[in-house]
């Protein structure tokens, strides 16, 4: 069952950005300094025994705890963002979407191949961001312990785009 008091932080918008789609608003767990420090605390629960020397957050809501997360693990972070948005040399991965395809980047330096990396985003739904994900940091030759989101959405079974692998939601619909 969801965290109470987590759940009452997450807004559902019907409609948002397109028809049929829920969107889940987390500007109210934003906005609250007590609901923050709990998410943050759940988030990296699970990963609090293994040593994280990068949290990846993915753009653009996934800055936001994994900033926090990093900071809690003592780890760095480091951003994949969409195209065109990172300077320097990067590395880029094309993923498919239900109409075309989308690509995600990261900096070449950002992450060393002896590196533990955690991968973080606010919603996992269909699993292709996150998997897209692990495929551009696997290219460095890093380990990846796991994934963690603040929401899966259960019924988009994202999961098992990702198995294999330890993840972690800390809401469920
Ligand atoms: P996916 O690649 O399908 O797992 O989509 C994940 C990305 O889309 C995440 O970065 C989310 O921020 C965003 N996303 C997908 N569905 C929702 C939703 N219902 N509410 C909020 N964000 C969503």
């Amino acid at each position: 069952m969801n965290n109470p008091f987590l759940a009452q932080h997450i807004i559902d918008i019907p409609d948002f950005p397109k028809p049929g789609i829920i969107f889940k608003d987390i500007s109210p767990l934003l906005a609250s300094q007590e609901a923050r420090d709990q998410m943050t605390q759940a988030l990296i629960e699970p990963f609090q025994d293994q040593k994280i020397d990068v949290v990846v957050g993915i753009e653009s809501r996934g800055f936001l705890f994994g900033m926090l997360m990093a900071k809690a693990l003592n780890a760095k972070f480091v951003m994949i963002r969409k195209p065109g948005k990172l300077p320097g040399k990067i590395m880029s991965q094309e993923y498919q979407l239900e109409y075309g395809s989308d690509t995600i980047e990261m900096q070449e330096a950002a992450i060393k191949s002896t590196d533990s990396v955690l991968i973080h985003d606010d919603v996992l739904a269909t699993g292709g961001t996150a998997a897209a994900a692990y495929s551009l940091i696997n290219q460095t030759g890093a380990s990846i312990l796991g994934y963690s989101f603040i929401i899966e959405l259960d019924f988009l079974k994202g999961r098992a785009l990702l198995s294999g692998h330890d993840l972690h939601a800390i809401l469920h619909y």
